[in-house]
Formats: structure tokens, sequence, C-alpha cells
């Protein structure tokens, strides 16, 4: 009974009877030498050996799991995700999840880890939470290490001059210490790492400028590896990552500095995705980790590639509500991988739905309030206003759409019904489900509505092409599923905007939008559907290896703080069995 335990407590009592990562392995169809166990429970596969071995197999379907706008009370969407491919295992159909790997930051702030909850998780939970195979260590070094190359050559060209530094075989680079794109990076919600100087001391001691840490989840490396089809690919990413910029305004990038291939080496684990289990005992794959706010927010293609081959069902989640994670899974990272999807999952709770209807927004850490326990129809009708949207922004992407009302005990059959009328009428399938508390046998009705969904004929097709100009795509984005009435943007943005627009190379990346997650708009109080107001656009970055440009909506951050009460306090070793408890 889930109600009576933690996630960890579940996780760990299922831990007991998990089959072993030679088994998930053996069951999935894999071959002996494609996986690379990492002990007896996960493991890593050899993309590459899958992919060439069955590349005349036709694909599984494919399904995206994605939720309305969240509120302080969670959705559930990891959740709903392997409850789901557990309720379609049970159906005895062949099924992976295909899911996004923790960062360190959240998962000792405030969120907790991304494993799922009650009898819907994905294990072993300590491995899955705290860094697994080292996939986000590499990152971190591998991104690092281009801030190493920068901040040396600066310092070296500043000592040296040009007879010294040709001696070297080196030409000098001009770089800008006042433009300087990159910032270091580490897998936690370090504030006080945002700002700071670095190259204090003698002539020895680096070159002396402004310079900050980033979340290691927000890096281009990070997205490279969500996007990378394979490791040519990632090669060529990886030199393109502009670092800085030179005094006269030009790029320099990894390539320039001579340290891509370096980068690529410490990489090249990471490439491979992680092979794990749901609680059930379907293999789940984890790579790649990105924020959906503030990056790309999906797991790697490679990942779905691999899957899609050896299962009949692969289901992936992309981060947030339908409007950012949603929608860089439509134009980025379905145009980059050439897949198509087959349904869209769009994760929904009477509570969440109260709360766009109304309801007194709870404060985190405070104790819900009385009204979400109680029936309301009237808040839960209004509330859905933010799901129809959500609907809406599925269906033009020409997917059909199935929510999934991600059931809790304080749920009515009142507002349940009321959800299903007004979804149903706007053309949606509906399913209630109870995965959290029964697993796959409580997600029998939306494995049945997804299956049915797969089976549908759809009319994929992107909400813009590369040769639609920037603001163009702004525009399209804004109204069409932010829901805006129009962009506007500070001067800076605009300056770059049409310098990009201007540039051949520049105008056919993709765009990657930031923006809030707490709001269809880039206002984090306003809740529902907001109206009448235009998006504001502050900055565009360039992820030129990755192959984005970044509108940057609002006042985001790529480093969250870390909060006066974090999970950390809570996590500890039971030094009798050496395991980890307090994780969620
Ligand atoms: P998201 O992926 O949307 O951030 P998660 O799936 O990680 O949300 O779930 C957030 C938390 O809510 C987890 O601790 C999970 O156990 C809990 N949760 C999810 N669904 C339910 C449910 N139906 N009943 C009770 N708790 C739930």
């Amino acid at each position: 009974d889930p109600t009576k335990y933690a996630d960890w407590q579940i996780a760990e009592a299922a831990e007991k009877n998990m089959k072993t990562i030679y088994q998930i392995a053996d069951e999935l169809g894999l071959q002996k030498e494609e996986l690379l166990p990492y002990g007896h429970y996960y493991g890593k596969v050899d993309y590459a050996k899958v992919l060439e071995r069955l590349k005349n197999k036709p694909d599984g379907k494919y399904i995206d799991v994605t939720a309305i706008t969240p509120t302080p009370l969670g959705e559930g969407k990891s959740t709903t995700t392997i409850g789901l491919v557990q309720g379609i295992g049970k159906r005895g159909k062949k099924v992976t999840a295909a899911i996004r790997q923790p960062s360190g930051g959240p998962t000792m702030n405030i969120k907790g880890s991304a494993a799922g909850g009650g009898l819907s998780q994905c294990i072993p939970l300590t491995p899955f939470s705290l860094g697994l195979t080292g996939d986000i260590n590499a990152i971190m070094n591998a991104h690092n290490l281009a801030m190493v190359a920068l901040t040396s050559r600066m310092q070296h060209e500043f000592n040296y001059t040009d007879e010294q530094l040709a001696k070297r075989n080196l030409k000098r680079l001009n770089i800008d210490p006042r433009n300087v794109e990159m910032k270091w990076i580490i897998d936690f919600c370090a504030q006080s790492l945002r700002n700071i100087i670095i190259g204090l001391g003698g002539k020895t001691d680096g070159f002396m400028m402004n310079s900050g840490f980033a979340i290691a989840v927000s890096s281009e490396v990070m997205a490279i590896l969500a996007v990378a089809k394979d490791l040519k690919d990632f090669r060529e990413r990886m030199g393109k990552i502009v670092v800085a910029y030179d005094k006269n305004g030009n790029p320099v990038t990894t390539e320039d500095l001579e340290v891509a291939g370096a980068m690529t080496a410490w990489m090249l684990e990471a490439l491979n995705p992680n092979l794990m289990q749901t609680i059930e005992g379907q293999p789940v794959f984890v790579h790649a980790g990105p924020f959906a706010n503030i990056a790309i927010g999906q797991s790697s293609i490679i990942a779905d590639k691999v899957a899609l081959k050896l299962a009949d069902y692969n289901v992936t989640e992309s981060g947030f509500a339908a409007d950012i994670g949603f929608e860089k899974f439509w134009n980025l990272k379905c145009r980059y991988s050439g897949l198509k999807p087959n349904a869209v999952v769009i994760v929904a709770t009477i509570r969440a739905l109260k709360c766009h209807g109304g309801a007194p927004i709870p404060v985190p850490g405070r104790p819900i309030p009385e009204d979400y326990k109680t029936e309301n129809v009237g808040w839960v009708e209004k509330g859905t206003e933010n799901l129809l949207h959500c609907i809406n922004i599925v269906k033009k992407a020409g997917i059909p759409p199935v929510v999934c009302i991600n059931a809790f005990y304080t749920d009515t059959d009142n507002e349940i019904k009321a959800v299903k009328r007004i979804c149903e009428s706007a053309g949606a399938r509906v399913a209630v489900s109870k995965h959290w508390q029964y697993g796959g046998e409580g997600a029998l009705e939306l494995a049945d509505a997804v299956i049915d969904a797969c089976n549908e004929e759809n009319h994929f097709k992107f909400l813009y092409e590369l040769d639609t100009p920037l603001r163009t795509r702004i525009e399209l984005i804004a109204e069409q599923v932010y829901g805006a009435d129009g962009v506007e943007y500070s001067p800076d943005a605009l300056a770059k905007a049409k310098k990009i627009e201007a540039d051949p190379e520049m105008a056919k990346l993709g765009t990657c939008m930031v923006k809030t997650h707490l709001s269809l708009s880039d206002n984090p109080n306003l809740k529902g559907v907001p109206k009448g107001w235009k998006l504001f656009v502050r900055d565009i970055l360039t992820y030129k290896g990755a192959g984005f440009v970044v509108p940057v909506a609002g006042a985001i951050t790529l480093m969250p703080g870390t909060a006066s009460d974090p999970a950390y306090r809570r996590i500890d070793v039971d030094t009798e069995t050496g395991r980890v408890k307090g994780l969620f």
C-alpha cells in the first residue's frame, strides 16, 4: 500500500526482487556484446551495435508524455511515464521507457529525484538518483575542459608576445574578456557561484575576469548528448560550441581552442544509453537530462532510436508542460531525429486543475489547503481551460492527445466526470489512471487508450520550417503555443535577432525557447490560460553545437538556488546495511 510508505521505501522493497540486468537485456533481445553491465542491476547499451544490427527492422510505436502547466502540487509526469509502461507491459506488449537522468541540483534541493513514485518507479533508485554511470560527470569534465582551454589561452595570450606565441605554434585569438559566452558548470544549485571573479593572484594564476557557473544540465554538451545521432554527429557538434567572442565580435569555438577532440574523448562512454528497469521489470533507458525551461528538456535521441528498434512501444517524457517540453519535443527533437510520434499523453490531476481554476495556490513546504480535499467541480471545470489549451497544442502537431487523469484519493466522481466530458467534447481520449497506487494493473485504462491512439492515422507536422525567419518563429510559438498576443524584444535581443536572421548558417538553426514552466505566459504567477499579454524576449543565446538559437523570455537563470529546506537534510546512509535512505 503506497499510501503508507515513502517512495524510497517502496523502491527498496521492490529492489529485493528486481531482475538482473542480464535478464532485462535478454528479454529486450539484446545480444551479449551489446550490453555493457555496471554491476548486476544496470548497465549501458552499445547503441551503435544495436542500430547497425537492426537497421532494417521497422520502429515500434512512439509515445511522448507531457502535462498541463505545473503547480506546486505536482502532476506526476515521470510517475505516469513509468505507470504507462507497466500498463502496456501488463497487456503483453514489448515496451520500454526512455527518460532523463536526474540532476544532482533538484535531487538535493526541493524537487527530489525523478524516478516516478508509488508503485510506478524506475529502480534501483540510489544509482538512478546519484550519478548512475557517470554521464553527468563526463559532461562536467568535457564542458569545464573547454573553460580550462579558454582561460589558460587568455592567460598565455596576455603574457606572451606574438613571437613567443608563434614559437608555440599558437595564433593570437584575441578573446574579448567581456564577451565570454560560456560559464563553468557544477551539478548542484549553487547560487553563490552565479557571478564570480577568477584569475586572482599573479602572472601565472590565470587571467583575471568575471566568470560564473551554470548548472550542469544546462550545458551545451548536455544538449548535444540529447540531440546527437551518433559519434560522428556528436564530434562535429562538439567542435562548433561558441565559447567566447574575439575583440572584433567573431565567435571563438571549441575547435579554435583545439579542445573539441579531447572533450569528445571524455564523453565516449556517455554516448551509450543506460539501461534500468521499472518496479515491474520492464526496461527503462535513462539518457541525458537537460531541463525543459532552460534547455531542450528531452532524453536522448540515441536512446529513443535504440528503444524503438527493440520494443513495440517506447514511451518517452518531455519536461514540464506542453507549452515548453512538448513544443521542443515536437519542433526540435523530432526534427533532428526524423522520428514521428504516434500519440501524446497529457497528464493532469484534479488537484492541479483546481489550482488552475482559482483554488488558493499552495505554498511549498506548508500543508496543502483544505480546499483541495473537498469536492469543487466549479474550480475543476475552470481549470480545464489550461488542459484544453494543452490539448490544442498537441493537436496542432497533428498527433492524437490522450488525457491521463493521474488519480489521487481525494478526487471525486463528479470532478472526474466533468473533466472527461470537457476533454472528450474537445476530441481527446481520456483515461483515469491509478498506477501510483496499483502499478501497471491500475494503468490498464490508460494503456488501452494509448494503444488505441497509436493505431489512429496521424498527420504529424512541424509548427515552422527551418527557413522561417527567427522572429516569425518566435511569434508562432508565442501566439500558437503560449497564447500570447505578440512578442516584444529588448534592444539587445532585437539586435541579435536581426544578426541571426542575416547569417545564412545561423538562420537555419532550431529555436529552443527559454521560459518559465510555471505559466503558459512568461510570468510565473499567472495560472490557467493568461490572456492579453505579450512575450518579452530579453536575450538571445546561440548554441551552435547543439544547433539552437535560444531566445530567453522573462527573468530566468541558468543556475537555480538551493532553498532553505533542501532534500539533503533528510538523506543519509544506514551504516548497518550501507543503503541510502531519504531519497525521493
Ligand atoms: P513530475 O514528473 O510531473 O515532476 P513526478 O512523477 O516526479 O512528477 O511525481 C511527483 C511526486 O508526486 C512524486 O513524489 C510522486 O510519488 C507523487 N505522485 C505522483 N502521482 C501521484 C498520485 N497519483 N498519488 C499520490 N502521489 C503521487
